[in-house]
């Protein structure tokens, strides 16, 4: 177990629903939105009456704000996931926090700035860092890392893909893989739309998304999980705030 101290500065970092029921997953999408998979995932996850929780990246937001409303329409919670797509904790605090802040404000044109904030930095740099944590906690006091305790592995998944017709076999090796995985029950689960930071090359990366959501879908319904999204922690123990886990 790898354990990281700090002077009381820790925020409260997610990897499990606090709450969660049994056999509830937590879908995160990270890096959307993108015109030609956001669509088909949306109707995807309102066909299996699926609520996610989105990390939109400010870069290809702005230019698509009408998918910004409508994943804000169909009930998904958006959150900031940067504005550029780079290590944010290794930028320095003031970066850091005008590229959140900058993202942010763009989302806050469609629905109010949540609280407490759940955040999630691009290639999730600085979860361990107490600099990236007092940053964040200036920037939106109460708020929590949303980190994951399952990932889809979904950006290995197209740099493995020679031709359309290998989509489909490897996504479902990755959705098997996961629906054996332990403590799978109450994870939040990490994808992407389209993950940004994939091997470049990389060809068919939106029929794996829509793809590897479908099996997903498919596959988690079959057996027996509802899909919630992430609820934020009630409260942090003390000592939670001194030792991360
Ligand atoms: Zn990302």
């Amino acid at each position: 177990m790898r354990i990281s101290w700090s002077l009381g500065s820790w925020l409260p970092v997610l990897r499990r629903l606090p709450d969660g029921g049994p056999k509830q997953i937590a879908l995160t999408i990270d890096d959307a939105p993108t015109p030609d998979a956001t669509p088909q995932m949306l109707d995807l996850l309102d066909r299996f009456g699926a609520k996610a929780t989105f990390f939109l990246s400010g870069c290809r937001a702005e230019p698509h704000l009408d998918l910004v409303a409508e994943i804000n329409r169909r009930g998904h919670q958006i959150y900031a996931h940067g504005w550029e797509h780079i290590r944010l904790d290794r930028a320095g605090p003031e970066r850091l926090i005008l590229d959140m802040d900058r993202c942010e404000a763009l989302l806050s044109r469609f629905r109010p700035t949540p609280f407490p904030y759940l955040v999630r930095l691009p290639q999730n740099g600085g979860y361990r860092n107490t600099t990236v944590h007092r940053a964040l906690a200036r920037w939106q006091p109460g708020c929590q890392f949303a980190h994951w305790g399952a990932s889809t592995e979904d950006h290995l998944i197209s740099p493995r893909c020679t031709s359309a017709a290998d989509v489909e076999p490897e996504c479902r090796k990755e959705v098997d893989r996961l629906l054996a995985a332990p403590h799978l029950s109450g994870a939040i689960l990490l994808m992407h739309d389209q993950p940004i930071n994939e091997r470049p090359g990389a060809e068919h990366k939106a029929a794996v998304t829509v793809t590897l959501t479908r099996l997903l879908l498919e596959g988690l319904t079959a057996a027996g999980f509802g899909f919630a999204p992430i609820t934020p922690l009630a409260a942090q123990p003390v000592w939670a705030r001194f030792a991360l886990i």
